[in-house]
This record gives C-alpha cells, sequence and structure tokens, in this order.
C-alpha cells in the first residue's frame, strides 16, 4: 500500500516502523475473513484492513477522531489477522503504535481513564490483586449471580511449590514466571509445572523480585511503565541466566507472548538492549519445554474423559505455536474434541473483557458453543485470562492443561 506519512511521523522511530508495516499490506482483505470482530459487528473500519488504513490517516496527517480511537479498542489484538495474512504484516506491533499516536491526541472520557488506570494499578500487582479477590470470595455467596460468575473460587495447588522445587541432584535448571494474576488465581498452573518438571530432572527458579511481564500496561498504552515492568523482570533473571539456566518457562501464553517480545521492545534501550534479547531467546512456553522432552508415558494414565482444548490466540497467533499442546495431550493418550474455528478469540484478550464488556461477552458466548459442542466434561486452556473468561461461563470444570497432566501421573 502506497502512503503519504508526514515528515513529522517519520522522523519518529515508531512512525517510520508504522510506516514500513503499512506499506507491506497489499489491501487484499484475506485478514478480514478471520477477524473476530469484523464478524460480529461487519464494519470495514472492525476489520485490520480497516483498521490499518484508519492508522495510514493519522500518519498523513488526518485529524484523530473519537471514532478512530474506539476502532482501535475494539480490536482484541488477537493477531489472527496476521496468521491469514499471505504479506506477514506485523498488525500486532502496527495496531499498539496506531493506539499510542492516537491516544497521545484525543482525551478519552473520564469514567475510561479512571477504569484503564485502575486496570494498571491492580493487576500487575499481585498483593492488591489477592486482597480483592479474597474479598470478593468471602463475599461470592451473597452476590448476585452476574457479579458472582466473575469470580474464581480459591484455589489450592495440590502440592506447594517449595516442597517440589528442592532435589540437590537435579542438575538442569530453568526459570519461570510466576506471573501476576496466575499466582494468585489458579496457584496450581505452576505447581503442576514443578511437579512434571522434577519428573523430568528439571529444577525452577523463581527470583521474589520478578513480577509481571508488561502485558498490561503494554496493552492499555502505557509503553514506559511497561518497559519498567521489563526492566525489572531482566535484572530479576539475569544472575541465573548468568549461571546458564536453559530456559525460562511460562505457563500463561499471554505472558508468554509479551516477554518473547522483550527483545524487541527494548532494541533501542543501549543498557538492556542485549539482554533484553537473550532473555527473548530463552523464553519458552511449557509446551515447547515438554514437546521437546521425553515424557515418561507409562506413567502416565490419562482421564477418560472427553476434553475440548481452547487454543489461545497468544498461543497460536502470538507464539505460533497451533497443535503442540493438543499434540502432546493426544500423544500421552487423551481424548480431545473437535473445537469448530478455533482460531477465533474467546473474548478474554487481557483486559478487553471489562473495557469492551458487550463484545467480550459475545464472542464468550460463541467460544463456548464451540467448546461444549460435543459435550465435553472438561475444559482445557494455557493461559490464565481465558481459563477464568471461559470459567465464568463454561457448564464444565475449565482448568490449566498443566494441571489435567500433572494429575495423571501415577
Ligand atoms: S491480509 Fe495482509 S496484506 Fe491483505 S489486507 Fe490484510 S494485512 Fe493487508
Ligand atoms: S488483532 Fe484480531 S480483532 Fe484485531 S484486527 Fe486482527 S483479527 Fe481483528
Amino acid at each position: 500500500m502506497q502512503t503519504q506519512t508526514t515528515e513529522y511521523y517519520l522522523k519518529s522511530a515508531q512512525g517510520k516502523e508504522a510506516d514500513n508495516i503499512i506499506r507491506s499490506c497489499v489491501h487484499c482483505g484475506f485478514c478480514n475473513a478471520t477477524c473476530p470482530t469484523y464478524q460480529l459487528l461487519g464494519d470495514e473500519r472492525d476489520s485490520p484492513r480497516g483498521r490499518i488504513y484508519l492508522i495510514k490517516q493519522i500518519l498523513e496527517g488526518q485529524t484523530a477522531s473519537h471514532s478512530t480511537q474506539t476502532h482501535l479498542d475494539r480490536c482484541l489484538t488477537c493477531r489472527s489477522c496476521e496468521t491469514t495474512c499471505p504479506s506477514g504484516v506485523q498488525y500486532g506491533r502496527l495496531v499498539d503504535i496506531g493506539r499510542q499516536l492516537i491516544n497521545a491526541k484525543t482525551t478519552r472520557p473520564f469514567t475510561d481513564q479512571i477504569k484503564r488506570f485502575a486496570l494498571r494499578k491492580l493487576l500487575p500487582y499481585p498483593r492488591r490483586l489477592a486482597t480483592i479477590l479474597k474479598t470478593g470470595q468471602l463475599l461470592k455467596p451473597y452476590l448476585p449471580k452476574r457479579f458472582n460468575q466473575q469470580i474464581p473460587d480459591r484455589q489450592k495447588p495440590r502440592m506447594q511449590a517449595e516442597h517440589i522445587h528442592k532435589d540437590p541432584a537435579q542438575t538442569r535448571k530453568m526459570l519461570i514466571l510466576q506471573g501476576c494474576v496466575q499466582s494468585i488465581a489458579t496457584p496450581n498452573t505452576n505447581s503442576a509445572t514443578a511437579n512434571i518438571l522434577q519428573k523430568l530432572g528439571i529444577q525452577l527458579i523463581s527470583p521474589k523480585q520478578a513480577g509481571c511481564c508488561g502485558a498490561v500496561s503494554q496493552h492499555l498504552s502505557a509503553e514506559q511503565e511497561a518497559m519498567d515492568f521489563m526492566r525489572r523482570n531482566i535484572d530479576a533473571w539475569w544472575p541465573d541466566i548468568e549461571q546458564g539456566v536453559s530456559a525460562i518457562i511460562i505457563t500463561a501464553s499471554g505472558c508468554g507472548a509479551m516477554v518473547k517480545e522483550y527483545g524487541y521492545v527494548l532494541q533501542h534501550d543501549p543498557q538492556y538492549a542485549d539482554k533484553a534479547s537473550k532473555v527473548s531467546t530463552l523464553t519458552k512456553d511449557i509446551s515447547e519445554i515438554l514437546a521437546a522432552e521425553k515424557l515418561p508415558l507409562e506413567r502416565i494414565k490419562p482421564s477418560t474423559q472427553n476434553i475440548a482444548f481452547q487454543s489461545p490466540c497468544t498461543l497460536q497467533h502470538g507464539q505460533k505455536l497451533d497443535g503442540v499442546v493438543e499434540t502432546i495431550l493426544t500423544r500421552c493418550g487423551f481424548k480431545l474434541s473437535h473445537v469448530d474455528d478455533a482460531y477465533l478469540c474467546c473474548g478474554s484478550a487481557g483486559t478487553y473483557s471489562i473495557l469492551q464488556a458487550k463484545l467480550s461477552q459475545q464472542l464468550l458466548h460463541n467460544k463456548l458453543t464451540a467448546l461444549q459442542k460435543h459435550q465435553p466434561e472438561l475444559i482445557v486452556s494455557a493461559n490464565i485470562g481465558c481459563q477464568l473468561h471461559l470459567q465464568s461461563q463454561a457448564s464444565v470444570p475449565v482448568k490449566h492443561w498443566v494441571e489435567l497432566l500433572d494429575e495423571s501421573f501415577i
């Protein structure tokens, strides 16, 4: 696509990058066919091709409007369009830049600003989140159903992580990100991971100083704040990286997609660029680790339940790991049912379920209809956001797939 980006934007690294991305788009519209918001709303401005055009208009000097901001806000950043695009357009990066450009030129309604600020000050901080969650869990029986469903039940890990990590004979060491929401809402995910990896002779290390991966701030266009979270994690992990850990394991695919981009986001930071790049190279989703290991199949007794796997967008589109979890589970003998339109987002998408509640609920309804079509007894996911979102309305239990695997060891 030809562009007439103004000198003002071409002088900035971001503007130049956005211009290059737009020029790689040939305007074919293939991506529109797999865009969840275009499927729901049928408006070209709510499609990837339309949003690319809206960002192009900003770069060419047109006045940034609230209408443009709304169409960009409605994008889930699910990156399904990237998977479909035959020209390799980096839409995810483009929409991040587009949002920052438009946010710098327009003012949001006050209530929207408050919501976004509150999310940034709550979600990435496990202690604050734990206080809110515990209060919600105490009040849960007294709340109306529509609120009550949003609060996950208290989860106790089957085995405390500190009881798992301590075998001195284990020489293979890997870092694990505890995460913010996951560490509070579903601590069993990482303890199940530690338990499985211990059986494979891998010891996990989790420095306390590491925290949120930065995705919440990044998706709310607070890029400097996101970079601070990234630098903090790099500092926390670096001593163990220098000691030779072989991977940084992430069990929430949303966080994994973010950490794999540290090298890209911090490329212009002279102090952190090299370290960030190393961190991104070492980062692996737990499915990548288990796919490369020889699993002791003789010690796994798969449940006979009919199971539906929800493949998070951050796993299949963000990290390009489509089919990896399904292959592991099938190899271990689990029965997975077919899920229609598995490429579509469930509507969780970070803070989208709160900021775009109506669209998010429509997508959730569609996703659960697809997941529950063949009457599964269990739904498994690979990302905490999707897991909690699905759990709020699903008629069967929802858990992380590593919990299922861990429970199946004999
Ligand atoms: S599929 Fe790719 S090249 Fe075609 S319109 Fe969409 S982003 Fe542009
Ligand atoms: S990221 Fe998802 S919602 Fe956004 S334009 Fe692409 S396909 Fe549509």
